[in-house]
């Protein structure tokens, strides 16, 4: 993507590169059970490395209220440097003496993780004293967070106003995905956007109409938009206070040459668990005391059809209540024909957001779209068209 200022070119030789990256990940019994994030991160810390650079780890984890050893990034250690393929050392505080003498005793290409950023309360609040006390370690700043550029945290935004900043190699590539997605995409575009309520996606809807040419809704907020069109959604998931609001968004969408895609099937069961009859019927034929969990395969058939028109999709939000079979089957089925239309070679897929992500690994696909991004937050306010803390100093 042009405009962003990578790592082409930057001489980090002998130089002391901060890297923020996110080691925020899902630990059990001690155990790192998923490493996507240490993986995106490997290809930034092993090119400054092989450039002789000082690479000097920063990120956080979880959400302590001060020093915590629960919370301590001294855990991980084991594993990024497994997944890095790099010995990394390791010091207990991420400003201060311990970690400036730990930065000092770093050779050039040698690693140094620093103590989780949020055991200081200067880091989520941007404290002036605190972004000194992390630029003072470093000549250079280079982000690989997108997951966390939604904030303007003191590693993220402060330290860029002390430091030269660069984009990671993980950072280009997502910021590179989501142009290709909305920012200067090729058309048509469509959005899927699915999961269980219109009134946490309001902003995302109402910045997607204005850019996309198809919108596709499924999910428990394609019951809102059904009911707010007047069909009978019998004992389904119904935000009843946003009736007005869905109303509103079809008109906009009109107004802005957008077609909105609705689902003409359903599948329905008496409630959400395991073990559940459930039926297909026609929308317009929902039984009082049935609830819909999942688009049926007319829909399913009207949105491929309708995709294979498309040269690129944006993704968020699966079709229906995927965690219990069957209701996961028309985002399965949706997710990989679009995998398949990716292959071969006639759409650019982005997906991204939290459950879709479990969503399309639940499916297989997940590496067969063009992009998934693993940012929550910071990948639907992307969506919602916000301007992202973390991005704007990385611009050229
Ligand atoms: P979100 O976090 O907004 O993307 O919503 C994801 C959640 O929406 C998942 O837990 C799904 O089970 C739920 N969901 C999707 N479709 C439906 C539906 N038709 N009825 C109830 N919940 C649904």
């Amino acid at each position: 993507m042009s405009g962003i200022r990578t790592l082409d070119g930057v001489d980090v030789a002998g130089k002391r590169v901060l890297v923020r990256g996110d080691l925020n990940v899902p630990v059990q019994d001690g155990r790192v059970t998923d490493t996507t994030r240490i993986d995106r991160l490997a290809p930034t810390v092993r090119e400054l490395a092989g450039k002789k650079a000082k690479v000097v780890l920063l990120s956080h984890f979880g959400r302590p209220k001060g020093p915590d050893p629960k919370e301590s990034l001294e855990q991980l250690v084991p594993t990024i440097s497994k997944q890095l393929g790099l010995k990394v050392a390791f010091a207990g505080d991420c400003v201060g003496p311990e970690a400036e003498s730990a930065v000092a005793a770093l050779n050039d290409g040698e690693v140094l993780l620093l103590e989780n950023l949020r055991f200081h309360k200067g880091e989520e609040k941007n404290e002036p004293d605190f972004v000194a006390g992390l630029a003072k370690l470093g000549d250079l700043y280079v982000d690989d967070a997108f997951s966390a550029a939604h904030r303007a945290h003191a590693s993220i935004s402060g330290i860029t106003e002390k430091l030269p900043a660069y984009a990671g190699r993980g950072m280009e590539a997502e910021l590179t995905a989501l142009d290709k997605a909305l920012g200067n995409p090729a058309h048509p575009v469509a959005a899927l956007v699915g999961g269980a309520k219109i009134s946490t996606k309001l902003d995302l809807l109402s910045n997607l109409v204005g850019k996309v040419d198809l919108l596709v809704l499924g999910g428990g907020m394609a019951n809102t938009f059904l009911a707010a069109r007047g069909v009978k959604m019998g004992k389904s998931l119904v935000e009843a206070e946003m009736l007005d609001q869905a109303r509103a968004i079809e008109t906009t969408a009109k107004a802005k040459g957008c077609t909105i895609l609705l689902p003409v099937d359903a599948l329905v069961a008496e409630k959400f668990g395991a073990g559940q009859t459930a039926e297909t019927v026609s929308v317009n034929a929902i039984p009082d005391d049935r609830m819909m969990l999942d688009i049926g395969p007319a829909s399913v058939e009207a949105v491929v059809a309708k995709l294979k028109t498309c040269k690129t999709i944006v993704w968020n939000g699966p079709m229906g209540a995927f965690e219990i079979p069957p209701f996961d089957t028309g985002t399965v089925a949706v997710a990989r024909a679009v995998a398949g239309l990716t292959k071969d070679g006639t759409l650019v897929s982005i997906g991204g957001g939290g459950d879709t992500v479990a969503a399309l690994g639940a499916a297989g696909v997940e590496n067969d779209f063009t992009y998934i991004s693993t940012a929550g937050g910071a990948f639907l306010e992307w969506m919602e068209g916000k301007v992202l803390p973390g991005v704007v100093p990385l611009m050229q």
